[in-house]
């Protein structure tokens, strides 16, 4: 994965975890300072990002075909991206178009 594609794999997810968590649990003191849950989270999903086995080849998590997200951490990161993906367009339209285009991107050959 390049340095840029890292970085903004890294603001999306940011994003969209500061999106639910305002939504959801009323914490809406902007990127970076969200709940207790929400900034483990955080923390969790940006570790596997900086580790992730595709390198420059990486799809986006929800097209992984291993998925490398411990069981309980994946089903709160997809409760996450459920509700703020399509959210997300319309509070940061950059990124979520990137994003979108990283999911049309071909598979890991
Ligand atoms: S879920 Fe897949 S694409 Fe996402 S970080 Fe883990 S291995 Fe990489
Ligand atoms: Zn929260």
């Amino acid at each position: 994965m390049t340095p840029a594609r890292l970085r903004r794999e890294r603001r999306t997810m940011a994003a969209m975890i500061d999106l639910y968590c305002c939504e959801k649990h009323g914490c809406c003191h902007g990127p970076g300072r969200s709940c207790g849950p929400c900034g483990e989270l955080l923390a969790y999903a940006l570790a596997r990002l900086s580790h992730c086995p595709f390198g420059r080849h990486k799809p986006t998590c929800s097209r992984c075909p291993i998925h490398c997200y411990r069981p309980e951490w994946r089903e709160r990161v997809r409760e996450v991206m459920r509700f703020a993906g399509p959210r997300l367009l319309l509070h940061r339209p950059l990124l979520a178009l990137t994003h979108l285009l990283d999911g049309l991107r071909p598979k890991n050959p």
